[in-house]
């Protein structure tokens, strides 16, 4: 069923089963899986079927940390949400993001790699990508030219990733759920209040308004909020009425160790001998595979090192290249020698990949953040037309961020000359740490982190179900959920633990 608050004139009140709040990946994931629980199901979604320019300056903020994208940029407010402009790449979080690691303050999360692993395959389904195994070489089997870099597999390896169509949440599922008898999809219904009981333990209701100044109460079971990291925290921070420090705060958490993917391109990769690098190919519309340099687990724990990917980027090589056997074994100090070297790649990468086989390679590192609490989600003064406190993001990076970076590359250039693939060559920034990061720094578009998961209310906003500490029929869905950031694309692992909030759901919800 469909009903859209700004044309619903009276005051209108419902009660349900379930109240799902957000229909981007993790809110439209879930209403998708409650189909057909026969409960009487409600999506409120801020925004309608398409998108319109007044909605989305609802996702204004401001930044204050390090440089990133203007904050409307970096979510969409229509049905779908962020779904309706995001790249597809996917590929889970891995065994070793879930570990404690004494190396990355914050680190564990309260579920292990395997209980999340166990959703993977709905999630799967979710995106459109196939359900096969993980494992590259068995994934590759058989395939002509997917040849991987025969490369140390306990130093670094290559992780596979597969393209979604990309699936648009907001147009797959439209139609099931509008077609639900169960379900019941509002547009142009925002999330504005939250009531707690007098206890401040229980969710009694929750108001939603439409910008034309239309008002619905929703009194329901249960609660999900799966509005995105940025938008979670800032509704729990706003709705301060009864906790004066807002909802789940209690420990000042909210809005705390805010994540992205650091993504920038870092080291050149030179091969000695030509070979097909269609496995690194990036083309997702062609081809829905590719694969991404990942430094292997064993080597993270023995250096201390952030999770990190690189793709690799083909580089078109003028000139003799014969001259790469006569090179210093160390990248480092061949630095000169590879200024040089770059000044014969040209810009662009060839459209021929497939076919031919380049010798040069630009790396495009995607690297795990470590969880930070000075990282934040704050409220700010200004309010939007809704009158609700618009966020503040500072996003800050830590020592280890830079030290890994430095370390992994330090350890490829070994392994590449150890392996006899090649050699790697790798700006300053690189490799001296007191100097600024380059102004090509950017983010995956991911935010990660702001409602924590951990068993300790001290540390961390929802436990291992994903529910807020001491609200029992308050959840929350997304990777605002995340412990730590891995260095995987999120929404394929935010919709597995989505459908694992779900199945908790469905146990309190049919008792
Ligand atoms: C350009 C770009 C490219 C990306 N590429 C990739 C990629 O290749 N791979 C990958 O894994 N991830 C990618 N992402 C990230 C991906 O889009 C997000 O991880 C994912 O969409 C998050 O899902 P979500 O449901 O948590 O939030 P969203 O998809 O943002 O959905 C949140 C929903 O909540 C609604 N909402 C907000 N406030 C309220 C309110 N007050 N009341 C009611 N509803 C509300 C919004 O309108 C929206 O529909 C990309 C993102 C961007 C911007």
């Amino acid at each position: 069923m469909h009903k859209d608050l700004a044309t619903l004139t009276n005051q209108h009140t419902v009660t349900c089963d379930l109240c799902i709040v957000g229909a981007g990946a993790a809110g439209i994931s879930m209403a998708m899986d409650w189909l057909d629980a026969g409960k009487n199901v409600v999506l409120l979604e801020a925004g309608g079927f398409e998108f319109d320019v007044e909605t989305q300056s609802l996702n204004n903020g401001t930044n204050i940390g390090q440089r990133y994208y203007a904050l409307p940029a970096t979510r969409l407010r229509f049905f779908g949400g962020t779904t309706m402009h995001w790249g597809g790449y996917c590929t889970p979080l891995d065994p070793i993001d879930f570990e404690a690691r004494p190396y990355v303050l914050h680190s564990g999360w309260p579920i292990s790699f395997t209980e999340f692993a166990a959703f993977l395959p709905a999630a799967s389904k979710m995106v459109e990508i196939d359900n096969e195994t993980w494992d590259l070489d068995t994934y590759i089997a058989g395939k002509e030219n997917y040849t991987p870099l025969d490369l140390n597999p306990s130093v670094y390896y290559s992780k596979l990733f597969k393209f979604s169509p990309p699936t648009r949440f907001g147009t797959k599922y439209r139609k099931a759920l509008v077609a639900s008898t169960s379900i019941t999809v509002y547009t142009h219904a925002n999330l504005t209040d939250i009531t707690l009981d007098e206890e401040g333990k229980v969710v009694e209701k929750v108001q939603a308004k439409s910008l034309n100044g239309n008002k619905m109460t929703i009194s329901a079971n249960h609660y999900v909020l799966a509005m995105g990291a940025i938008q979670n925290a800032r509704m729990l921070l706003v709705n301060n009425k009864q906790h004066k420090q807002g909802i789940g705060n209690h420990n000042d958490l909210v809005g705390r160790y805010f994540m992205e993917h650091p993504e920038v391109k870092t080291g050149q990769i030179f091969l000695k001998r030509p070979q097909s690098m269609k496995l690194y190919f990036f083309d997702y519309t062609k081809i829905k595979m590719y694969s991404e340099l990942a430094i292997a687990e064993a080597a993270q724990r023995a250096h201390g090192i952030l999770n990190v990917t690189a793709a690799l980027h083909p580089k078109k090589l003028s000139g003799d290249w014969a001259w790469i056997n006569k090179l210093p074994e160390d990248g480092k100090e061949s630095y000169d020698f590879w200024v040089q070297a770059e000044k014969q790649i040209s810009a662009s990468p060839p459209s021929d990949v497939d076919t031919k086989k380049y010798l040069a390679y630009q790396m495009q590192i995607r690297m795990e953040q470590s969880p930070n609490p000075n990282s934040r989600i704050t409220l700010d003064s200004k309010k939007d037309k809704l009158g609700i406190a618009e966020p503040i993001l500072n996003w800050q990076l830590t020592e280890l961020e830079r030290n890994s970076i430095k370390d992994m590359h330090t350890l490829l250039g070994k392994e590449l000359i150890q392996s006899d693939v090649g050699r790697l060559h790798a700006p300053e920034w690189v490799f001296d740490t007191s100097l600024e990061w380059p102004a090509t720094l950017g983010g995956g578009w991911h935010h990660l982190g702001t409602t924590r998961m951990h068993n300790d209310p001290k540390k961390g906003v929802v436990d291992a179900n994903c529910t807020i500490h001491g609200i029992n029929n308050l959840h929350v869905a997304g990777s605002s959920c995340f412990t730590t950031a891995g260095a995987a694309n999120p929404t394929l692992s935010l919709i597995a633990l989505t459908l694992r909030l779900s199945k908790h759901l469905k146990q309190l919800i049919t008792k």
